[in-house]
């Protein structure tokens, strides 16, 4: 690993769309996935905390900034494969009922179908450049998730949802590190290893068990499909969500509801963003600098420019407070928060115990 390359007490706001948080103690810009190995290694081999950031859509970083090396990940290769007869389990969509009130989708349809062929991307490969090569190169699938900020390890990370469909719904296998003890273990690991579910990998595990997991490359299993329809597909849900959705923002704050959580509150559907202005009256409030979007209720922006992760914080745990005392649910929040202590993140996030 060439060190010359490791900046010191670098912000992070400007590699995050909230465009907050503090500096962080080593930082390190990856062009590839044998960079990005090798800076894990060589965190390791100092013993510095490593945190890896793709395109910065879905966390929430600390004023304080972060220990340890900060890794941004700009590996973007990519390999179209072979055909493969795999199948691939689906996971539930949390469907919104009422979606119409964010997006007009009755009109748009996009089915998967025809022969299944692999591709194998970089975890830093933006998704927006996934679809884009896999289009060019006959191959849909990943039209569902257009309009979605971020890069292939971070899709997996939170197993996004676009449209009825999850990215494990095309997964097929991983080059991953896994670090444990001092000791980091290149693997291929398959579909079962990810424990996949909405908005949910192993992966969010990364914070709290003593086994840490860096993706390298994803292989996907993607359809000889209609390229055309998908790429038509492709744009108009990039374009209503583009309208719908606010860019100063770090995505959905907290995962919409379970089945059983929407029937102990009695709401016509899931979404967090209907709960939010239609049942608990947030929408537009503000604290700070943040503000829960007038666009759509289940985001929070960085209203001036200028708020701090703590008034997101803030707002985040009055939201959800007045939603708990008043249903006795509790939410999980959907991005991630980096950097904070517990007693910062109290009454947000459930405490468990490390392994
Ligand atoms: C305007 C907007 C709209 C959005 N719409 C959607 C949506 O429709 N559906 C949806 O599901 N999400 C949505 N999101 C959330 C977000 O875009 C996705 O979760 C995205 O996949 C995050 O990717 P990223 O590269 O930005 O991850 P980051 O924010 O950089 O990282 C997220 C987490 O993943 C970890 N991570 C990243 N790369 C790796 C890796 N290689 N190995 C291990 N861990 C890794 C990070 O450490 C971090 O904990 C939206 C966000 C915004 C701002």
């Amino acid at each position: 690993m060439n060190i010359d390359k490791i900046q010191k007490n670098i912000s992070l706001a400007p590699y995050t769309t909230f465009k907050i948080g503090g500096p962080a103690e080593f930082l390190v810009e990856v062009k590839n996935s044998t960079e990005l190995e090798e800076a894990v290694r060589y965190a390791v081999d100092q013993e510095l905390p490593i945190t890896i950031l793709g395109g910065g859509s879905n966390v929430l970083i600390s004023d304080k900034g972060l220990e340890g090396l900060v890794i941004i990940n700009k590996s973007r290769g990519i390999e179209v494969g072979d055909l493969s007869s795999a199948e691939v389990p689906t996971t539930a969509p949390r469907h919104q009922a009422h979606g119409s009130e964010f997006y007009n989708t009755e009109d748009l349809t996009y089915e998967d179908g025809g022969q299944r062929k692999t591709i194998t991307l970089d975890s830093g490969v933006p998704m927006s450049v996934a679809i884009a090569k896999s289009h060019r190169s006959g191959l849909t699938g990943l039209c569902h998730f257009a309009g979605i900020p971020g890069t292939v390890g971070g899709a997996l990370y939170n197993n996004i949802h676009g449209s009825n469909k999850h990215f494990s719904d095309y997964f097929l296998e991983a080059e991953i590190l896994e670090i444990e003890n001092g000791q980091v273990t290149k693997k291929v690991v398959p579909f079962a290893y990810f424990e996949f579910g909405y908005d949910q990998s192993k992966l969010r595990n990364n914070s709290l068990g003593e086994v840490v997991v860096i993706v390298l490359t994803v292989t996907l299993s993607l359809y000889e499909g209609d390229v055309e329809a998908a790429t038509e597909y492709a744009n108009q849900w990039r374009k209503r969500k583009h309208v719908k959705q606010p860019w100063n923002s770090a995505g959905c704050v907290f995962k919409n509801l379970t089945p059983e959580q929407q029937q102990t509150i009695e709401s016509v559907t899931p979404s967090w963003g209907y709960v939010t202005d239609k049942i608990l009256g947030w929408k537009g409030k503000q604290i700070g600098g943040a503000r829960i979007s007038d666009l759509h209720a289940s985001f929070i922006v960085n209203e001036t420019g200028a708020a701090s992760s703590y008034e997101v914080l803030e707002l985040m745990k009055s939201v959800h407070g007045e939603f708990r005392d008043r249903f006795g649910v509790w939410l999980e929040p959907e991005i991630n928060l980096l950097g904070f202590t517990e007693d910062e993140t109290e009454g947000l996030l459930v405490k468990i115990a490390k392994k």
